[in-house]
């Protein structure tokens, strides 16, 4: 990266906590709880189904066959960032090629 890119990279960062704290600050004023989580997978997962979605432009589709749900990505990433902030989101799991090996189960030992 160029000495300017760094230096645009280090502002847009410097302005990011401004903008956070401001926002912290005004929303404690108001007596609201604010909480930062990784806004990771949450405009692609269906809160419904857990399965992973389409985006099209601002507009989300389910892609599970027997559930069929469109909505607005910014309301689906509302929904899904606060079910991570309650523990029930789930990631997307990654696909397992044909070829890989199985897990061996773990033995259960008991120690008297
Ligand atoms: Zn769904």
């Amino acid at each position: 990266m160029s000495r300017s890119g760094r230096k645009n990279h280090k502002r847009a960062y410097w302005l990011r906590g401004k903008i956070i704290k401001w926002v912290r600050d005004l929303a404690f004023r108001e007596g609201i709880l604010t909480v930062e989580k990784n806004p990771a997978y949450t405009s692609q997962m269906c809160p419904h189904c857990h399965t992973q979605g389409e985006r099209n432009g601002h507009h989300f589709i389910c892609q599970n066959p027997a559930h069929t749900y469109h909505a607005d990505a910014g309301f689906m990433g509302m929904m899904n960032l606060y079910r991570k902030w309650n523990g029930t989101f789930i990631y997307p799991r990654k696909k397992k090629r044909a070829d890989e090996p199985k897990p061996t189960q773990a033995k259960v030992v008991s120690v008297v």
